[in-house]
């Protein structure tokens, strides 16, 4: 008993335990205190373990850290920004208010192999599975991302350039990615700057100008819970009625019963849509659906390699609230 405490306990003191676990501890101390001192950490108010946790905040989080240059340069940052769109609202994940203009991104945190071309309504991820692959739609993001620019236009001087970004994770490749629009790009993250680059390098905005436009826009991040609550209610509406139709033909394709729309009550899945068969509990057999205005991409619940990266965005906001 004794023998194994000491060695126990020289185990726990060498000198290369100790280093690994200072070095382990330093990073992370480290890491902390960047995000404290962050424009992310205190725009958002997200917790350090959000910030690593939640795949949509920590896709935010990475692409905001690949920008923090260009705050040196007097650009300001807005995330979370909700929009009036018609009587509804939606959400950009991050703006950069730069001296070039007005960049609006959208994060999609994919792996795979991605396939779209900019006037595609749908665009396709391709993953493996097994021996075959499995392809999955989602929504353009770059139409999308029209939408929320279409909302900011509304509400900022039109002179003002205003460029689109779609941000894919390093995780995925872009197969074949095609756009013809100057004023959009759709990079991995890591090639986020060069995209700029590539956009603009002409200074349009004074400091003063990107102050005003800051504060115009920095209430619509200060949106109460009510507001984000109904922003999921409408989404979650809008898939039902969009699938009330197909519901009719929908069958299982384990037994045969009717697909039924659902709500997830309780666990991880809470507030999200799904079908589930009509002979539940005997059959469990479930499919999601596919969300338009998030862009997140129809997943098989059983498919356990897809289902955790696949629960983006809407999911992270339910759990938030
Ligand atoms: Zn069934």
């Amino acid at each position: 008993m004794l023998k194994l405490l000491v060695m126990l306990l020289s185990i726990l003191f060498n000198p290369i335990t100790l280093i690994v676990v200072g070095w382990l501890l330093i990073s992370f101390l480290v890491d902390l205190i960047i995000y404290l001192q962050s424009t992310y950490y205190r725009e958002t108010k997200a917790s350090y373990f959000s910030s690593q946790n939640d795949l949509g905040r920590y896709g935010e989080y990475l692409t905001y850290r690949k920008l923090k240059s260009y705050e040196k340069q007097g650009a300001k940052f807005l995330f979370n920004t909700y929009l009036p769109h018609k009587n509804e609202t939606t959400e950009i994940d991050v703006i950069m208010i730069a001296p070039q203009g007005i960049f609006v991104f959208e994060s999609k945190n994919y792996s795979g192999w991605i396939f779209g071309h900019e006037k595609d309504k749908i665009w396709y991820q391709t993953l493996p599975a097994g021996r075959k692959s499995h392809k999955e739609k989602f929504y353009n993001p770059i139409m999308q991302n029209d939408t929320h620019i279409n909302c900011l236009k509304a509400l900022v001087d039109k002179n003002i350039p205003i460029y689109s970004i779609i941000v894919f994770s390093e995780r995925c490749t872009l197969k074949k990615v095609t756009t013809t629009n100057k004023e959009i790009k759709v990079v991995n993250r890591k090639d986020i700057k060069t995209a700029i680059s590539s956009l603009t390098e002409t200074p349009v905005l004074s400091p003063e100008e990107i102050t005003e436009i800051y504060n115009k826009l920095h209430p619509y991040t200060q949106v109460d819970k009510s507001v984000k609550l109904r922003h999921i209610e409408n989404i979650n509406k809008l898939i039902e009625n969009e699938n009330s139709v197909a519901e009719k033909q929908h069958l299982c394709s384990k037994c045969g019963g009717k697909m039924i729309l659902r709500t997830a009550k309780k666990g991880k899945y809470t507030g999200m849509s799904f079908y589930g068969c009509e002979n539940y509990p005997k059959c469990t057999n479930t499919e999601t659906t596919t969300d338009k205005l998030t862009g997140i991409i129809k997943y098989d619940y059983n498919d356990k390699a897809t289902r955790n990266e696949q629960l983006e965005k809407l999911q992270n906001k339910t759990n938030e609230i």
